[in-house]
């Protein structure tokens, strides 16, 4: 009942219940005095009739009002002082009590809506917290992940100044890993600058039509040419409508970040990567397959996060950051598109994009 309602009724209940009380009164005392007992009017007697009769009708005044008030007074103030409490506890950033919002009425929307804020807050409390564990593990894990390229470059330069490498052929060797680790950290380092811009939403993306088709056979292409000893299948489905609105440049650098990763991650026996296009619905659903070590069910849920790697690829020698396929959701993501993946160990990984068509 809403607390308008409450108060009419207590107020009429406060002149209801006296005048009904009044004739009540009247009628028993009247009995009491003059009817029970003899029917003689005498003024002692009239005098004490109307003596009880104000004093019992103040009693029914007062008695009536206490009991209104107190009724009223607490499924309001009771209710408001609890509000009061969870309001203190929300201030004081406690936001795990929920707050009781069983009451009737305005006060029940108000705890409500008290319970829906201290959710909402919770929620945002939670997801500062996430974000702060993240920062943490993000600068744990770069620090940890440019540290092993430079200890090394540092051992082999010092290699080369204490004269360990003494002959051409040491010396060359010592330079070769020199460079190699430097290009790996280069490689980290642009990897992560860009991850980062693409964090912010620094990376201006140029969508323009671009044909799926001619797109995935010249990666291909491009790629049997650098990897001569890779298998490739290729099956686009004839329904499909071929056009997608995409940056060419970032959905270059999406795809080839998953062609590193079947690279990476295969096995001793011959790699083959199966790329196929379908249409769902809306969308295209382009497949990228390949017959490697595959993923760990527990690590699958977790590949496109930031800095992941599976307890494999950390232990392997493979190198990588673990930042390419969080590079790769954040680009299908800024198409509007999606990306998931399932695999099977030891048979292989399959990558699909949904990118709108048309
Ligand atoms: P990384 O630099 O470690 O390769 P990614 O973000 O590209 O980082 O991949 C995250 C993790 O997902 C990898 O460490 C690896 O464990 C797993 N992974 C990704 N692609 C494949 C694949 N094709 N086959 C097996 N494991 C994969």
């Amino acid at each position: 009942m809403s607390i308008k309602k409450r108060l009419i009724l207590s107020n009429l209940g406060m002149i209801i219940i006296p005048i009904l009380a009044f004739f009540l009164i009247e009628i028993g005392l009247g009995l009491a005095f003059f009817v029970w007992q003899d029917n003689n009017m005498e003024e002692d007697k009239l005098r004490a009739f109307v003596n009880y009769r104000f004093l019992l009708l103040l009693l029914v005044v007062i008695i009536t009002n206490g009991v209104l008030t107190y009724l009223v007074s607490r499924t309001i103030i009771g209710p408001i002082q609890q509000l009061i409490l969870a309001a203190k506890h929300i201030k004081a950033g406690h936001l795990d009590k929920e707050v009781q919002t069983s009451y009737q009425g305005e006060l029940g929307e108000l705890a409500t809506t008290f319970e829906a804020m201290r959710k909402s807050l919770k929620e945002a409390q939670d997801v500062q917290k996430k974000y702060e564990t993240n920062r943490r593990e993000l600068i744990s894990s770069i620090s940890h992940d440019l540290r092993t390229p430079v200890t090394s470059i540092k051992g082999y330069v010092q290699g080369v100044t204490d004269g360990v490498a003494n002959t051409p052929e040491k010396l060359d060797r010592y330079m070769t890993t020199i460079g190699q680790k430097t290009n790996e950290l280069e490689r980290m380092v642009d990897e992560l600058f860009l991850y980062s811009k693409l964090d912010l939403d620094r990376v201006p993306f140029h969508f323009m039509p671009i044909d799926i088709d001619q797109f995935l056979r010249d990666i291909i292409d491009e790629w049997a040419f650098q990897y001569p000893d890779i298998k490739w299948e290729y099956q686009i489905k004839a329904n499909v409508t071929k056009t997608v609105r995409a940056d060419r440049e970032q959905l270059y650098r999406a795809v080839v970040n998953i062609l590193n990763n079947c690279l990476k991650y295969r096995h001793t026996d011959a790699l083959k990567i199966n790329i196929a296009v379908e249409q769902q619905g809306d969308y295209l659903k382009l497949m990228i397959r390949d017959n490697g070590i595959g993923i760990a069910k527990e690590a699958l849920p977790f590949i496109f996060d930031q800095f992941y790697r599976s307890d494999e690829s950390r232990n392997s020698t493979t190198g990588g950051s673990g930042i390419g396929l969080a590079i790769v959701k954040k680009i299908i993501e800024a198409h509007g598109g999606k990306v998931y993946a399932e695999s099977e160990v030891n048979q292989g990984t399959a990558v699909y994009f949904l990118l709108k068509s048309g």
